[in-house]
């Protein structure tokens, strides 16, 4: 089985574009969007579109949530609410009505759990950042590898039987005794200093994260000429 993973699109169709034709391309048998379709970009109506078309199963981020008034907008950065609340004059009732269907958290053949931000508590939408949220984390769910998008920054995160923790970034092969906390990084707001998108393949014994230039250039003038705050679109050019 060949799984496609993506995340955190945040409105960024130029992105999504990109990372979709390579779905077309690989045909993967299953194809996962961890959440976040909406916020900080000027294309919500297309990027939810798009994900529908592509994605078999889709969970709910913090941004999908907040923008459907699920989760508190109080919680949110200056710009992060800025942007929801343009997000929210400009959704169309069909991009709406899906984010309100989406689940958060789902299961997958026993051995895969994939969340947005954390097994243990998907919707008070924590980070995995430190070795003590490793360790917290993967005492909470009880698949082999679970799927995390949230903070935007792609890693896979090795836990041996004994709690020793080694975190790989862009491949690695899945071993037997090893359990698995894996983040995909993010489609259309990558932080991890590398401006390039983010798709995750999982498939066999590995797991890779691959990246693909997309025209940054366009996606951050759209979100200028949106009205949107500047520093949204400048912010796609360093992958910061
Ligand atoms: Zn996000």
């Amino acid at each position: 089985m060949r799984y496609a993973i993506i995340s955190d699109i945040h409105s960024n169709l130029e992105a999504l574009d990109v990372v979709r034709l390579e779905i077309e391309r690989i045909k993967p048998d299953v194809v996962i969007c961890l959440g976040d379709i909406v916020g900080y970009g000027a294309s919500p109506n297309e990027c939810v579109e798009m994900v529908m078309e592509i994605a078999d199963v889709c969970i709910a981020g913090n941004h999908d949530w907040g923008v459907i008034g699920k989760t508190d907008l109080s919680y949110f950065n200056r710009y992060a609410r800025e942007a929801a609340l343009w997000t929210i004059r400009n959704i169309q009732p069909s991009a709406r009505q899906y984010l309100e269907g989406l689940d958060l958290a789902h299961s997958m053949k026993g051995h895969l759990r994939f969340v947005h931000a954390t097994p243990g508590d998907p919707d008070s939408w924590n980070y995995i950042f430190t070795t003590a949220d490793v360790i917290r984390e993967s005492r909470r769910f009880d698949e082999k590898i679970c799927f995390v998008g949230h903070s935007h920054v792609p890693c896979i995160i090795e836990i041996q039987k004994d709690q020793k923790i080694t975190v790989l970034y862009g491949s690695s092969e899945i071993k037997e005794d090893c359990r698995y906390i894996v983040n995909v990084g993010s489609v259309g707001q990558p932080r991890d200093g590398d401006p390039r998108a983010c798709l995750c393949i999982y498939e066999g014994d590995r797991v890779r994260i691959e990246r693909f230039e997309y025209d940054k250039e366009l996606a951050r003038k759209k979100i200028i000429e949106a009205g949107l705050p500047s520093i949204l679109g400048d912010r796609l050019l360093w992958g910061e």
